[in-house]
């Protein structure tokens, strides 16, 4: 995928034979590569490059044109990363400036860029896929001065799409977090980053800083460095730290949109989402449904990893085949075994059913949804239940302890799956295992252990054979081979504050 990839101009779905071939070898997936080096991922290591300071460009005289993202080499068509693409750096000052008569339009009028997100049909890229005009005019009929939060903590290991999004295109995301605020009459943007990133922190901040200089905003925009736990990017986590208490999730109610921040009705939107509304404003909702699918519009970024040689994060309509997905990040390494679609919380997804078209509705049968956009390819030769249960020893570490599920039932998964991994026979444990895995979702105060869950039964339907072989001979010998997937230390957050 080019540095910022998009939809082919002729709008609808993506076409679902796509020009790649898949070619299955003993059930294995090998998808070919793009020969068309724009045609792959960005690698992370490229969004570096710091934005133009110091560069003004008095509001007044600039013009806008109403010009349709541009074009790529191969047909597709640049959005969120349209900039990056055509200059290959960072978008600056005067590169958003072109577009603020267009803003200042669409800011006139409350309420009616809430009309136009509807139109479009677009929903949070931060992996819940809520309508995001519904939850737009939740806390703009709330009691109280609303607020609005940008979730950037991005605390998923394998996504690196915000922190891409934030590094390349920082105007694009504040354009997007100051029309919501005007829209739905808060003063207050809180920009939530993780601690740990300082150079995305410093980025945001000259950004920041740009923009006051100019005067461009009407609302305040503070940033704040929390710490960087899984769990610590829930939305009720945001708005707990925000209100100087811990950054773990909070139960429910009052719901933030209803009682958040300082117990302000509280918007809270993932950097992405945000970004995308800043150009529906721009373009126009029309505009935006010209990619994706009818149902599920638009484009989503990805971060591809595994067993591709092109790792890295693009961006996709929504309803492209995950093979075509898969193929922006290169060759694969090897046939791939299984795809995890969604993250560490999300569902490992056997390699025929890898045409399966990225939306939530496709998807949805086989038990997976897009969630953040992360695609992890793991190559027949590693051992899912191995990876897997890597995985959820980190997730029953990360967990905020709070609630019985993730202080009892994840860390007993967890461990289960790890014998299972093992290859340790015991005659109950398999059973054991699914009856504990089946306790954990819908108990917890978040969604934890939802993911946790899902990820789980989702490997034991994926890695069926692998389960049987374990059980009844022991690890196969690709489990005592190195892992594939990089997964942090098992531990447990630092701090919460
Ligand atoms: S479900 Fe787990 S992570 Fe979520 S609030 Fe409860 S203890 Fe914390």
């Amino acid at each position: 995928m080019a540095p910022g990839e998009g939809r082919s101009g002729a709008g609808g779905r993506a076409p679902g034979g796509c020009r790649d071939r898949v070619r299955r070898t003993g059930g294995a997936h090998r998808v070919p590569g793009r020969r068309a080096a724009s045609a792959r991922l960005v690698p992370p290591s490229r969004h570096g490059g710091t934005p133009d300071r110091g560069r003004t460009v008095n509001s007044s005289t600039a013009s806008f044109t109403p010009a349709p993202p541009t074009p790529g080499p191969d047909g597709y068509t640049a959005r969120l990363l349209a900039d990056w693409r055509a200059t290959g750096r960072p978008a600056t000052l005067g590169d958003h400036l072109r577009h603020r008569e267009a803003l200042r339009r669409t800011t006139d009028a409350r309420g009616s860029l809430v009309d136009a997100v509807e139109a479009a049909g677009l929903t949070g890229r931060g992996g819940a896929g809520f309508p995001t005009a519904r939850k737009m005019r939740s806390v703009a009929a709330g009691r109280g001065r609303p607020v609005v939060v940008v979730n950037a903590m991005e605390s998923e290991p394998a996504s690196r799409k915000d922190q891409f999004l934030i590094a390349v295109a920082p105007h694009l995301v504040l354009d997007g977090a100051v029309l919501a605020a005007v829209q739905v009459g808060a003063d207050t943007v809180h920009v939530c980053l993780p601690r740990t990133r300082t150079a995305q922190q410093r980025r945001l901040g000259n950004a920041v800083e740009e923009r006051r200089s100019a005067r461009l905003d009407p609302v305040r925009i503070r940033l704040h460095a929390l710490p960087h736990g899984y769990v610590s990017s829930e939305s009720t986590s945001l708005v707990r730290w925000l209100d100087g208490g811990p950054a773990r999730p909070r139960g429910n109610p009052p719901h933030s949109h209803e009682r958040g921040v300082a117990r302000r009705p509280t918007l809270v939107h993932n950097a992405e989402t945000l970004a995308h509304l800043a150009l529906i404003a721009r373009h126009g909702p029309d505009w935006f449904r010209r990619a994706g699918t009818p149902d599920e519009p638009g484009t989503m970024m990805i971060t591809v990893s595994g067993a591709v040689t092109a790792p890295g994060v693009g961006e996709v309509p929504l309803g492209i085949p995950l093979d075509t997905a898969l193929g922006r990040a290169g060759d694969t390494t090897e046939p791939v075994r299984a795809l995890l679609v969604g993250g560490f919380a999300g569902t490992w997804l056997p390699a025929e059913d890898l045409h399966t078209p990225l939306t939530r509705r496709d998807l949805a049968p086989l038990g997976a949804a897009p969630g953040a956009g992360v695609l992890i390819a793991l190559p027949r030769s590693a051992c899912g239940l191995l990876e897997t249960a890597r995985i959820l020893a980190f997730l029953g570490a990360q967990s905020a302890r709070q609630c019985g599920p993730c202080r009892y039932g994840l860390p007993a998964v967890a461990e289960d799956f790890a014998a299972l991994a093992a290859g340790q026979s015991h005659p109950e444990l398999l059973s054991r295992l699914r009856r504990r895995t089946g306790l954990l979702p819908d108990r917890g105060a978040c969604r934890h252990p939802d993911g946790a869950a899902r990820l789980a039964a989702s490997a034991l339907s994926a890695f069926a054979d692998d389960v049987d072989r374990h059980l009844a001979r022991g690890a196969c010998p690709a489990a005592h081979r190195p892992p594939r997937i990089p997964v942090p230390p098992a531990t447990a957050p630092d701090t919460w504050r």
